[in-house]
């Protein structure tokens, strides 16, 4: 296969690419800033030896292309046996540095946060919502952060029918710290149905016919670290034996274990056992009482619509369906859509294995635009160009049937479709 990238060609090995990057990572300890490598690999093994190796979270997978961060943190905590380890798996890799400071400018300007949400900022704008549609809206914090911030959720639904038989969806962004734009399509989409009920006769039959919980903030301790000292942070902030943070990403328990690290240093650090994190547990409980029948998160970066299974490459029970859905909204917003396993990596403990295996929920991932900080002028035409996915997203949910996953028919609550909104949109 001809290489495509033969202007920035370093033809090295994996050790030799680990001692120069050692020397930028030491260069790199005042901003500490992670570096962005390509690799290109030949089988999809050595994509998941490079995602676990500890030393590397990959952000982008394209053809036979991954590309990867590096965190100086990494390779401070990874051992020498480690670093052997990864060399043997990814032995034969051709590895391929690119110029990547345009990726990581905006990251180095610190205390620049621009026009994205801070947490404060965050709470201050669902509060103010909260306060003017108080017929709409209610805040509700489904838990703490370690550094004791809530969780903030608010609870949408219209006046029409009962609020006991509406089916319930969970929309939420930023677990992952860095992914500030995950924070805004929830925003975005929040004030538009807000502003639209009552006048659009869609918004208003979806808040009318759901009950929607939206959780712009699912990290709000990595976001204030990532916006006030490191902006390449992803994980959470809690105190971990040897180092701190743990991906809220890889803590939930289906797949624990596959497709993550267990090097406290690693970006995708999984925690000591699943469910270790509050976040995580708040997630749950949440689950637990609200048996959502869909979810859908945003995460940022490559412009995919992701779905089931991400710890195991087999398909899913509900394949088709999970499939039909997920290729829908694609054509909607011009993502690629996909079973994560397959067109990513293994990543178990992530949400929607979880959210759907064991709870029985339609589970989707968005990972929106190209970076994990657009330019402030990106937001707004991010969210537009997601918006009718999303709307779609909400109007399936309508539709009451379930996944073939999750608890058991007898604990599923009792939904009158009442305005049988699956036949007016149907999937085309
Ligand atoms: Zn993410």
């Amino acid at each position: 296969m001809a290489s495509g990238f033969s202007r920035v060609s370093l033809s090295l090995g994996l050790g030799a690419f680990l001692a120069l990057s050692g020397v930028a990572a030491a260069a790199d300890e005042a901003g500490s800033t992670g570096k962005l490598v390509r690799f290109r690999f030949t089988e999809p093994a050595q994509l998941d030896a490079l995602n676990t190796s500890g030393l590397y979270e990959v952000v982008e997978v394209k053809g036979d292309t991954a590309i990867a961060i590096k965190s100086p943190a990494a390779s401070r905590a990874v051992s020498a046996k480690r670093v052997a380890l990864a060399e043997a798996n990814l032995l034969g890799l051709e590895t391929v540095l690119e110029d990547v400071d345009d990726q990581l400018a905006p990251f180095r300007a610190a205390g620049n946060v621009g026009a994205y949400h801070t947490y404060a900022k965050a709470l201050a704008e669902l509060a103010e919502l909260t306060a003017k549609y108080p017929n709409l809206l209610k805040g509700e914090s489904i838990g703490k952060s370690h550094g004791g911030r809530d969780l903030m959720a608010v609870r949408l639904t219209g006046s029409a029918g009962l609020e006991a038989e509406k089916p319930k969806v969970l929309i939420f962004g930023l677990m992952h710290a860095r992914e500030w734009i995950s924070a805004e399509l929830p925003f975005y989409l929040l004030r538009h149905l807000l502003a639209n009920y009552g006048k659009d006769p869609e918004v208003t039959k979806v808040v009318d016919n759901l009950v929607i919980y939206i959780l712009p903030v699912s990290n709000p301790d990595g976001l204030e670290y990532s916006q006030t000292n490191y902006k390449m942070w992803r994980k959470n902030r809690s105190p971990q034996q040897g180092g701190i943070g743990v991906d809220v990403n890889r803590n939930f328990p289906i797949g624990f274990g596959l497709g993550s690290s267990d090097n406290v240093g690693s970006d995708i650090y999984r925690g000591p056992s699943p469910k270790s994190e509050l976040e995580t547990r708040a997630f749950c409980s949440l689950f637990e009482r609200e048996k959502f029948i869909a979810s859908l998160s945003f995460h940022s970066y490559s412009e995919l619509i992701l779905y089931p299974w991400g710890y195991d490459r087999a398909l899913p029970p509900d394949s088709a369906e999970l499939t039909k859905r997920g290729q829908a909204m694609a054509k909607l917003n011009g993502y690629t859509p996909g079973q994560v396993s397959r067109i990513l990596y293994t990543a178990g403990g992530a949400t929607d294995d979880t959210f759907y295996k064991t709870y029985g929920a339609w589970s989707y991932t968005f990972e929106l635009g190209q970076q994990f900080v657009p330019p402030d002028s990106q937001i707004e035409p991010i969210c537009k160009q997601n918006l009718p996915a999303v709307m779609l997203f909400l109007k399936t949910a309508i539709d009451t049937s379930r996944p073939s996953t999750g608890i058991s028919l007898a604990d599923r609550p009792k939904i009158s479709n009442f305005f049988s909104l699956y036949d007016i949109y149907p999937l085309k």
